[in-house]
């Protein structure tokens, strides 16, 4: 795919990542903790990355940071925003395109936040990064509208972050992420230390913003429910790939990988007025180790469709229903049923 022309409706996408691939090397050998992960985003869209811990999310999240630290690496792949490739930009390149090309709202905004610098100060550095032309005063402006944007009040520049509540500080994170008008925001599991009010106010927040920015959201978690009241797409992820990815009308209408099938099957009522809150179906069985991969489909020792020829043949994304959902795109499955 070419972010250039992009198959859905020729518009360029806002973000375009094609096999994508992070290894780990270690005493025990190489793990792939991503690997072939392709997917794109249009603008102003939001697309959620679901997938239990393990699954490669928060690795696609980082590696698009080109926040993968020794002994990871990032093999290969590439992931393009505006015609530039981020993975294959130089430090120095990166430094720049972060918030103004791609900017994360982090896990834990406590752990983010520096605990011994004014809020202010905080927004400022990522603002000098950028652009030392501003004088003080401008910046100080910028500042105040940066945290009115978020729902915050002006004071609260002057605070350090243990005075914070846990939902203002990552009204902060989001104030960062935007200071520079990304193109892209990604969002690892953003509110997920927060009570349920809390989240949807943070979440809601977040979606205003990106439609001032017309920027286009990727939202990682492991919460299908909780990304099915914000996103436009989803991808399902399972041991470093993507084995689904359609509409969030597909993928909880007619999912088609049996991984998403069991997922959806265990959701509390969603749009399934059959099913009582709390109605809970797990998961058998675990997640598999990424030292150990099972042979074949990663998902055949749990999978309750499994076929002969799923331990020994891999399957790869295809599409399994090109009906342009309201021209966002179509539905693709790793799955030898297909
Ligand atoms: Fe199940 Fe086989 Fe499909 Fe894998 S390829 S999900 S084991 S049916």
């Amino acid at each position: 795919m070419s972010a250039e022309t992009h198959a859905n409706g020729g518009h360029s996408a806002a973000l375009d990542v094609n096999d994508l691939g992070v290894s780990y090397y270690t005493s025990s050998g190489e793990i792939k903790a991503a690997d072939g992960v392709s997917f794109s985003i249009m603008p102003g869209k939001r697309m959620g990355l679901v997938g239990e811990s393990g699954s490669g999310k928060t690795t696609t999240a980082l590696a698009l940071m080109r926040l993968i630290k020794p002994p990871g690496r990032i093999t290969k792949g590439s992931a393009v925003i505006d015609g530039i490739d981020l993975l294959s930009l130089s430090e120095e390149e990166m430094r720049t395109a972060k918030l103004s090309q791609i900017a994360l709202v982090p896990q834990g905004a406590m752990n983010s936040l520096n605990p011994v610098a004014k809020v202010k100060n905080q927004i400022i550095d990522g603002l000098r990064d950028h652009d030392a032309q501003h004088s003080a005063s401008q910046y100080r402006e910028l500042v105040t509208e940066l945290l009115d944007k978020v729902g915050l009040n002006r004071q609260v520049g002057d605070m350090y972050p243990h005075e914070l509540s846990g939902g203002m500080k990552q009204r902060v994170t989001i104030a960062i992420a935007i200071s520079m008008g990304p193109k892209v925001i990604i969002a690892d599991e953003p509110t997920s230390a927060l009570d349920v009010v809390v989240q949807r106010q943070i979440m809601e927040t977040l979606a205003e913003l990106q439609d001032e920015l017309a920027a286009a959201i990727l939202l990682i978690g492991h919460d299908i429910g909780l990304m099915a009241q914000f996103v436009d797409t989803l991808g399902v992820m399972y041991a470093g790939r993507l084995v689904e990815t359609g509409t969030l009308r597909q993928l909880l209408s007619e999912p088609k990988h049996p991984y998403t099938q069991m997922l959806i099957d265990s959701l509390p009522s969603l749009e399934r007025k059959d099913r009582k809150r709390g109605d809970l179906r797990g998961i058998p069985g675990t997640a598999p180790s990424l030292y150990a991969l099972p042979s074949g489909c990663p998902f055949h020792p749990r999978c309750p469709q499994a076929m002969d020829i799923c331990p020994s043949e891999e399957p790869l994304l295809k599409v399994v229903n090109d009906d342009h959902v309201a021209n966002q795109g179509e539905q693709q499955a790793a799955c030898l049923l297909y």
